[in-house]
């Protein structure tokens, strides 16, 4: 059923670019341009209708060719998602109770994966580490190594995929850590927006796109650089790349949400289509 809402939403869009005399092979939808043929029916081609056969060349008794209500399907733009499990190995990040952030996000970004590849033909997803391990021993070395690693895979999001804590165990709900700067900002709201409204639609207190200036770095105009270091390099290499912070696993109110994996499997469910969302309607190279 999706894949079918998603042919005929391509092929309205089609149609409308047309009636204003554009070709949808036009190089000016740059999203557009890349190859991805689409099949109604999984099996990776798409197999023509009688109608089709009709417009191809078959006269009826009259001679004319029939008018076709088919609209020829346009293929679907397809996507690179690089999903970063946060920390890893000796980086443990937030623990609380029997909850160990790294392998809760390993976890959730495995199951974002495979909601993703199962539902999805038009996407590509890799992880940046598939087990307990980290790039380098440095922070800052193996933070900048994760958003290499989306830069070489062409990754068109980044989502570097984090639990949150509180000093006091008080604090609840979902938040995104984007970029402010220029070349990645407009993207990376437009996906925290997404992936928050999917979120808050789980019961998820929405904390919203959260941006944080360095408190000591600044670029060669004198404005601060982004605080965390995965918006920070993804702004440098020119990776939309955003830290999702999906609920506090130290809150009576959020686990719920990870305290087993099919609870895990449901927000990840979520947020793959909050991020398939933005994918189709607002991402802009
Ligand atoms: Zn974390």
């Amino acid at each position: 059923m999706r894949k079918t809402v998603l042919l005929l939403a391509m092929a309205l869009c089609s149609l409308a670019l047309c009636a204003c005399g554009k070709n949808p092979d036009d190089d000016d939808l740059g999203y557009y341009t890349k190859v991805g043929s689409y099949d109604e029916d999984g099996n990776g081609t798409y197999k023509a209708g009688e109608k089709d056969i009709v417009s191809g060349g078959k006269f009826s008794d009259d001679g004319t060719i029939p008018p076709t209500d088919t609209p020829t399907p346009t293929p679907l733009p397809t996507f690179v998602v690089v999903l970063d499990p946060g920390h890893g190995a000796k980086f443990g990040g937030a623990v609380y109770g029997r909850f160990v952030e790294k392998t809760l996000n390993l976890t959730h970004a495995k199951l974002l994966k495979e909601y993703l590849e199962t539902h999805y033909d038009n996407v590509t997803v890799y992880l940046t580490r598939s087990d307990d391990t980290i790039f380098f021993e440095d922070n800052s070395k193996d933070l900048r190594a994760r958003v290499e690693f989306a830069k070489e895979k062409n990754a068109d999001i980044m989502i570097s995929m984090h639990l949150n804590s509180s000093e006091y165990h008080n604090a609840f709900g979902s938040m995104v850590c984007i970029s402010k700067q220029p070349n990645i900002t407009g993207n990376s709201e437009a996906l925290a927006k997404c992936l928050l409204a999917k979120l808050e639609g789980m019961g998820l207190k929405n904390r919203g796109p959260y941006k944080k200036d360095s408190l000591d770095t600044k670029d060669s105009n004198g404005v601060p650089v982004d605080y965390y270091a995965i918006n920070r390099h993804g702004a440098d290499l020119g990776v939309v790349a955003v830290i999702l912070e999906s609920c506090y696993l130290d809150n009576d109110a959020d686990v719920q949400y990870i305290e087993t994996d099919e609870a895990i499997a449901r927000m990840a469910a979520q947020e793959a289509e909050g991020i398939m969302e933005f994918l189709m309607t607002q991402y802009r190279k």
